[in-house]
């Protein structure tokens, strides 16, 4: 195809080609079609379809085959899917603007006394909210409203501390698994986290809830219920993303599986840990 066709430079780089399509961009070769006032109407709607093509194609690889997905996508289908990167930051938007539960936010009580690091930090918390001038409960106010916020924002530290983890129980593989690979992997499982976990699926149950005029899964939103729906959906997702991915013998899968779950609580404090910083530096700096 395309043999017979006249060299000319190209577009967008300038390099000659006798092609479609430019073989060093991509850049398509215009046709006498290209000229006519139609053109305008079909260009938009390509536009608006390719973009729209490769993210529905994303999202229906993420639910359905997740590791099809990162695995395409890291072996260089970067046409095919938007990335997992994009897909994150998208579910994030998402729960920013539609979060059923909020379980990263921490309230200034909780930081004060409620985790395992607030016998350490009690002392400078303290003082650092008579140094701001404000009453305790005041102080508390504005913490609370500021932390809701930033908690959101910065979700992006979990796949990050995520990905750490699975590549340091990787390690001995790393050549052939990049901690990259291990981040497109957390990202696309936090993705799951952000969108279905703590947003659709539990907003869905309580609608339900509401049809059904059940009182008792109206109030889906106990810590309990709400840890061990978690932890359920993660593993399924996560095996369904991960099996090709940790490719080993079901021994080794198992326990690394186990200290996953046993750690993916720990990695919430480290996180809560990190926020009470973020939260007071933004605090720091604007009272
Ligand atoms: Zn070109």
């Amino acid at each position: 195809m395309g043999t017979s066709l006249q060299k000319r430079e190209c577009a967008s780089c300038g390099l000659p080609f006798e092609t479609q399509f430019c073989p060093n961009c991509g850049e398509r070769r215009l046709t006498e079609k290209d000229y006519s006032a139609f053109s305008l109407v079909n260009d938009f709607v390509v536009d608006v379809f390719n973009i729209e093509n490769k993210f529905w194609r994303t999202l229906k690889y993420f639910l359905i085959k997740p590791a099809t997905y990162v695995d395409e996508y890291i072996k260089g289908a970067r046409k095919k899917f938007i990335s997992p990167i994009k897909l994150f930051l998208l579910a994030n938007a998402w729960y920013f603007l539609f979060p059923a539960i909020n379980t990263f936010k921490t309230s200034w009580t909780t930081q004060l006394g409620g985790l395992p690091y607030s016998s350490l930090t009690l002392d400078f918390l303290t003082k650092f909210q008579i140094s701001t001038g404000l009453s305790a409960s005041d102080f508390a106010l504005l913490y609370n409203d500021a932390t809701a916020v930033i908690s959101k924002l910065f979700v992006i530290i979990q796949p990050l501390l995520f990905g750490l983890l699975t590549y340091l129980l990787y390690y001995r593989r790393r050549t052939e698994k990049p901690l990259i690979h291990h981040f497109n992997h957390s990202l696309v499982f936090y993705a799951f986290l952000l969108l279905i976990g703590v947003s659709i699926a539990p907003a869905t149950y309580s609608l339900i809830g509401i049809v059904l005029e059940s009182e008792a899964m109206k109030d889906f939103r106990t810590e309990v219920n709400v840890t061990i729906f978690i932890f359920l959906i993660l593993n399924i997702f996560g095996f369904f993303l991960y099996k090709k991915f940790f490719a080993e013998k079901w021994t080794k899968v198992v326990w690394k599986v186990l200290v996953l779950n046993l750690l993916f609580a720990p990695l919430l404090q480290i996180y809560r840990f990190i926020l009470l910083w973020i939260t007071l530096g933004w605090i720091w700096l604007t009272v």
